[in-house]
């Protein structure tokens, strides 16, 4: 509790383990919030009447109406306002990477609204139990090929509207990348809690079938499916391009942090080489130190440590973690007989700009140096594979790698199917909704009636939960 009138100010800190402690294993590094502690975190956000937060928001999530529901302490009322929203907010509420926090004007005053973690109070704390209501049936049939965040998102939207919807999976499970999530930032439980909200919607889950091995456009059309969806996400990864890549012991990162979280067995020796300065080589740098017992464990990353993309937080914990960072250097050669047994990188250096504004990277000759591993783990990149599609998609790759329709709409070169993704779990549901809304606005079109906007996802006449007195605050600041 506050001491004095200026530590209201300060952020409520988030309890979590500490880093000596949590190395050791894979147990959730961070706890909820108390009651109080929320409540108290809770009425140090503004409700800022042109609230950045909701803006930053891929999905805008009404960040500032559900704060001001835990300010209130009506948790129920929080868990409604998240919910009406956002039907992925259980997985959420631990890995968004809270663009909404680093937009938040509390930053310069003691510190951003933990807006993710007063999400998880509110979801925790509240009533997060109840079911969608589905629309008035539309009786029209739509696939959705690729299970994760988009294909689940576009399929709320989808079954919502009344709409029957059947996703097609090719892995055994529902997720895709979020699988591949390490254990320390959620159980794993997360998704099936967002995903059994779903079971009054005209939603059918069909794991194991894959397009273009098991079914193909053409008989998805013969099967009665007005308009298909391709979320098909990225699954596949970019290699080194380097001699001895070959080598047993050179792991891709998704493979490990998938195989890790299905068995938590990874064979990766004591001494573990991560490639890459992403998110993706965090979450590898930092299971492969719990999956070595602390062993050694360096990152090899070619530019510098403001320069890489991985969130702030994930670095600095990463650091506490005993993580050592290499970086302006770049993987040469793999070396070993029969299996990895090191290797050899080369100091970089960042050229002038170029013509196309961006610095290229220039080897240091003679600045060679081999560090002795067991393992390389290579975290440069997810790709797509759009094995058996025709090109007749006419496909383009956003962001970091997914294919998606030239359409504003998200439509792809064939009439009726649609493709997107994004380059997180919030911005993958984003490009899901978009995807949803321009099916309905095709289907819509063609029966000559107008879009249909988003019913109320809890059932008509049920109230959507927004407090009386929405936009100022309730307390004195
Ligand atoms: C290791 C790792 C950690 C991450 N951590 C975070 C995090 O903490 N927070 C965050 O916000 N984001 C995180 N991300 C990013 C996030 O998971 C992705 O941006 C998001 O999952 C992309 O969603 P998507 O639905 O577009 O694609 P995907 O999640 O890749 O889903 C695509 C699905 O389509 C399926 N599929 C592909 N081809 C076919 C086919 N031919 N037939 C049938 N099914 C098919 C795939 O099996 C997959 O299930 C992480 C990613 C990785 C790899
Ligand atoms: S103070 Fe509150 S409403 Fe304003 S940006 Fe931060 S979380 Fe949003």
């Amino acid at each position: 509790m506050p001491t004095d009138e200026n530590s209201r100010y300060d952020r409520v800190p988030i309890p979590e383990e500490p880093a000596t402690d949590r190395v050791q294993s894979f147990v959730e590094i961070k706890h909820p919030y108390t009651a109080d502690e929320a409540v108290l975190e809770a009425q140090r956000c503004l409700q800022c009447a042109m609230p950045f937060c909701v803006q930053a928001c891929p999905i805008a999530q009404d960040a500032r109406g559900y704060i001001l529901k835990i300010a209130q302490r009506d948790f129920d009322g929080a868990a409604q306002v998240i919910l009406g929203e956002n039907p992925l907010a259980t997985t959420l509420c631990k890995v968004c990477y809270h663009y909404c926090e680093d937009a938040c004007i509390m930053h310069e005053r003691g510190g951003e609204i933990a807006i993710r973690q007063l999400k998880r109070s509110g979801m925790e704390m509240g009533n997060a139990k109840i079911e969608y209501a589905a629309s008035a049936p539309v009786h029209e049939r739509i696939a959705i090929v690729g299970g994760g965040p988009a294909g689940l998102m576009a399929a709320w939207e989808l079954g919502l509207r009344g709409y029957s919807a059947t996703v097609f999976e090719s892995e055994p499970v529902l997720g895709g990348q979020i699988g591949a999530i390490p254990k320390y930032h959620m159980d794993g439980y997360e998704l099936e809690l967002d995903v059994a909200r779903f079971r009054q919607l005209d939603v059918t889950f069909t794991v194991g079938a894959r397009l273009g091995r098991d079914f193909t456009l053409d008989t998805l059309r013969s099967d009665g499916y007005l308009a298909i969806y391709l979320a098909l996400g990225t699954p596949g990864h970019n290699t080194l391009g380097i001699p001895g890549e070959n080598l047993p012991g050179v792991v891709a990162a998704l493979d490990m942090l998938e195989e890790t979280n299905r068995s938590a067995i990874a064979s990766l020796g004591r001494r573990v080489v991560v490639i890459g300065g992403g998110d993706v080589a965090m979450d590898a740098v930092r299971s492969a130190r719990r999956l070595t017992h602390v062993g050694e464990v360096t990152v090899v990353y070619r530019r510098k440590r403001d320069q890489m993309p991985a969130g702030h937080e994930e670095v600095e914990e990463a650091e506490a973690e005993g993580v050592e960072f290499k970086f302006e250097r770049a993987p040469v050669q793999v070396i070993g007989r029969g299996k990895v047994e090191g290797i050899i990188v080369r100091r970089v250096q960042l050229s002038a700009p170029g013509p196309s504004g961006r610095p290229s990277i220039v080897p240091v000759a003679g600045s060679e140096e081999t560090i002795p591993c067991d393992s390389v783990v290579v975290a440069v990149g997810e790709k797509a594979d759009l094995a058996g599609l025709p090109p007749e998609l006419d496909l383009v790759f956003g962001g970091t790698g997914w294919p998606q329709g030239k359409g504003d709409d998200t439509m792809t070169g064939i009439d009726g199917v649609f493709a997107s993704g994004g380059r997180s779990v919030v911005h993958a549901m984003a490009a899901g909704t978009r995807s949803a809304v321009g099916i309905d606005a095709y289907l819509r079109k063609r029966a000559g009636a107008s879009p249909t906007p988003r019913p109320n996802p809890f059932g008509a006449g049920a109230p959507l939960g927004l407090p009386a007195g929405y936009g100022g605050p309730t307390w004195s600041p």
